[in-house]
């Protein structure tokens, strides 16, 4: 048991002097006042660090009887100290990465909101993840958040599940209920101060998806954007909003309606603040109290940053002192106001609104907009805690959970001192920030792209436009085959958004996140023709292969190695048996897009994963044995996607050295596609309809398959047993519609082999 004597104690609601807190298995577990000091007792622990051995405890009668006979194991003096609940981020987007949520711990933040999160593995990974491991800040989500069909975010994240109106609510709530979410965002936002003119969530959408989230039991919050938009989301009746308006004050008649009604706001103002034209918290990385345990990525990001969700050239319309305004005049109303901070930052995206260290910013905006210190921390503790539902964290009083800060001064007269932290606490468990500091370093950024043996072939498998100011995107690396590698990662990215997805890929999202303009040739208005003809394809082939790969490692395969992996994520989603090999090798561009996105953001793999690069058309096989391969063992292969780019020479040679590499009871799964297959009548008709830039003509433009022989004889002569699967029986057992591109019903339609093999 660990006892704090001394401090000054803010409990969550009020300032307690002469108490001291117990803490036990996570638990304070008792907060009683201060015994008389005993002379004759060996000082403790400082505020600063443990106690070397154990302390002697003076005047425990009183502390036993309330707490049971445990013995206290170190004694903290906390004089000249104040001891505060972990503190509550009420806003954040944890970007898919537990490195964020590992910032927010240091800077004294044991518990974000996120709210909008996705896709909905990746957010209950990190959510579990946080719940079981005391060095990173616990996890609560929206999930998803609810907006409408090409309205913001869904248009630029077009695999997000959208709401075209109020029939939607009720199965879009109910799907977030059972992805885990911990309450429900809504988007009021139509991009206009952005210059852009969205659909948003009607009226009675934006009622229908409170009534649902109510009947759930989960508290609604509505992002808006002006005073129209706070209108909107004090008729649909939600519990919050979050964002305060720039362009203009809060009308009156609405600030007396958000007190009246009783809903509480969670202004953000340290994104606010970033994303106006006074961005006065660029000053946070260097106040030492916060520099000094910065990362150097994240003290850049707030020093330049204007990635990530901050405006990145703020309107002249906009301006802060209406926030901080409307704030003031909120709290001046009654309203309860929660501390939030929208940050964003992700390793190598320089968003200035920091995890963890924005709270300190956003608690001395609240005391800018006329909070005392004392209510502003209530605002990123007790009330959090109660709106939120969070019964268990938010104040200190036994039986809560020990989330814990020791900041040295006063913050509850100067609110600045929660920046001289000096002990932290998540669930009992310290938290080492002195490693932190020392371990902090920039994330890795990728590595420069290395050359690819083979990229010199004369073909269209070759380089795309590159990018010049070394800022990685999808459009500027990949090459132009590389970059098909996009289409089934937005395709799966969409599938995971489903609520009757066949499968749940975290990394997908991630991609086309990070795909940036390159994405617009699938899932914007070019591959409309291509999207519409594959249907759910993709969705299909994913599932397929996925049950065929756990099938055969169940059946003995010890090691897999999917050749031009391209964005697959199934090293990352599957559940693999252990222990199991997976080599990924696809081409460097591809490989280099792919690290980028999966470091520190990907779940950890359930298998040794080992990405390698290489060109199929080169001595691939010399590379793949020197990353560990070993032939004698059973080998699933799989080679999706990838024939079709192929000569039927290279096509040939690929499969003999995949043949050589196979010892006896190797499985192969493949996709084929060729010409023959692909260029159809349907597929003419749909080229000569098209204009030039459509996707169509730059994926038939890669197609380099002439070969008319028949898979399954193709794969025979090569040393296996095939059989095709028809895509019409995959279709009826995931009851899919058949994807128009290949429907046999339809004449002139194209084809597509699904096959799995045993090495003969
Ligand atoms: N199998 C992945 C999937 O289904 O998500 C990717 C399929 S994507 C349509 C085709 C992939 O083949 C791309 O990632 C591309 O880089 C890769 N590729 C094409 N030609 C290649 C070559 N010569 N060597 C290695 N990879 C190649």
């Amino acid at each position: 048991m660990i006892r704090v004597d001394h401090a000054r104690v803010f409990d969550g609601e009020r300032v307690r002097d002469g108490v001291s807190v117990l803490i036990d298995d996570g638990l304070v577990v008792a907060v009683t006042p201060t015994a008389p000091q005993d002379p004759t007792a060996r000082p403790g622990a400082t505020a600063d660090g443990p106690a070397t051995g154990m302390a002697e405890v003076a005047g425990m009668a009183e502390v036993a009887e309330v707490a049971g006979a445990v013995e206290v194991t170190e004694v903290i003096d906390g004089s000249g100290h104040t001891l505060l609940p972990g503190l509550i981020d009420g806003h954040t987007h944890v970007m898919g990465t537990l490195h964020n949520l590992r910032l927010a711990l240091a800077f004294g933040v044991t518990t974000e909101l996120d709210l909008f999160s996705f896709p909905p593995a990746l957010t209950g990974w990190l959510r579990d993840t946080a719940a079981r491991t005391d060095d990173v800040a616990d996890l609560r989500s929206s999930g998803t958040v609810m907006c409408a069909t090409g309205g913001h975010p869904a248009a630029s994240m077009p695999f997000l599940p959208t709401l075209a109106g109020p029939r939607d609510a009720w199965e879009q709530v109910t799907a977030r209920r059972k992805e885990g979410a911990h309450c429900i965002k809504m988007m009021l936002d139509d991009g206009g101060h952005h210059g852009a003119d969205l659909p948003t969530l009607d009226g009675p959408t934006a009622s229908a998806v409170t009534a649902a989230a109510r009947r759930e039991g989960l508290p609604t919050v509505a992002h808006i954007a002006d005073a129209e938009t706070v209108r909107a989301a004090l008729d649909a009746e939600v519990d919050a909003f979050t964002h305060v308006p720039m362009a203009a004050p809060l009308p009156g008649d609405l600030v007396a309606r958000t007190a009246a009604d009783g809903r509480f706001v969670i202004p953000t103002l340290a994104m606010m603040e970033m994303s106006s034209g006074t961005r006065g918290g660029r000053g946070l990385a260097d106040d030492d109290r916060i520099g000094a345990h910065l990362p150097a990525d994240a003290a850049a990001a707030i020093r330049t940053g204007t990635e990530g969700l901050a405006v990145t050239v703020p309107s002249p319309d906009l301006d802060f002192a209406h926030a901080l305004g409307t704030t003031r005049r909120l709290h001046e109303a009654g309203v309860t106001l929660v501390a939030g901070t929208d940050a964003n930052n992700a390793p190598g995206r320089a968003c200035p609104v920091v995890h963890g260290a924005a709270l300190h910013r956003e608690l001395e905006l609240l005391v800018a907009a006329g909070l005392t210190p004392v209510e502003a921390l209530r605002a990123a503790t007790s009330a959090p805690a109660r709106l939120f539902g969070l019964s268990d964290r938010g104040r200190i009083a036994p039986g809560l959970r020990a989330d814990l800060l020791l900041v040295e001064g006063d913050p509850t007269t100067d609110i600045t001192a929660t920046r001289a932290i000096r002990r932290i606490w998540r669930r009992g468990v310290p938290f080492d920030r002195e490693e932190f500091r020392t371990a902090r370093q920039t994330p890795a950024r990728p590595a420069p792209r290395p050359a690819v043996p083979g990229t010199s072939t004369p073909d269209t498998n070759g380089t795309g436009p590159g990018r010049r100011d070394g800022r990685a995107t999808a459009d500027s690396e990949l090459t132009a085959v590389g970059s098909t590698s996009l289409a089934p990662a937005a395709a799966r990215a969409r599938e995971s958004g489903r609520p009757d997805r066949l499968f749940d890929d975290p990394v997908a999202t991630q991609v086309a996140v990070a795909a940036g303009a390159a994405l617009a040739a699938w899932s914007g208005p070019r591959g409309e023709r291509l999207r519409r003809a594959m249907g759910d394809y993709f969705a299909l082939r994913t599932r397929y292969f996925d049950d065929w790969l756990l099938e055969a490692v169940g059946s003995g395969c010890r090691q897999v190695v999917v050749l031009a992996a391209g964005l697959d994520a199934r090293a990352f989603r599957l559940d693999w048996p252990a222990p199991l090999r997976l080599f990924e090798l696809d081409r460097a561009d591809v490989l280099s897009f792919k690290e980028k996105i999966v470091t520190g953001r990907a779940p950890a793999p359930g298998c040794v994963r080992i990405p390698m690069a290489g060109d199929l058309r080169d001595d691939w096989p010399r590379t793949l044995r020197a990353h560990g391969f070993d032939p004698r063992v059973p080998t699933a292969w799989l080679l999706e996607g990838i024939l079709v780019y192929l000569t039927e020479q290279e096509g040939d040679e690929l499969l003999g050295r995949v043949g050589e590499l196979s010892a006896p009871a190797s499985r192969l799964a493949l996709e084929y596609g060729s010409r023959a297959m692909f260029a159809t009548d349907t597929t003419r008709a749909a080229l000569d309809h098209a204009a030039t830039t459509d996707t169509l003509h730059t994926l038939s433009a890669l197609w380099r398959n002439e070969s008319t022989a028949d898979p399954v004889a193709r794969l025979t002569g090569h040393g296996w047993a095939a059989r095709s699967r028809e895509i019409t029986d995959l279709a009826a057992r995931y009851e899919r519609p058949v994807p128009p591109a290949f429907d046999p019903t339809v004449p002139g339609t194209a084809r597509i082999a699904l096959l799995q093999a045993t090495r003969a």
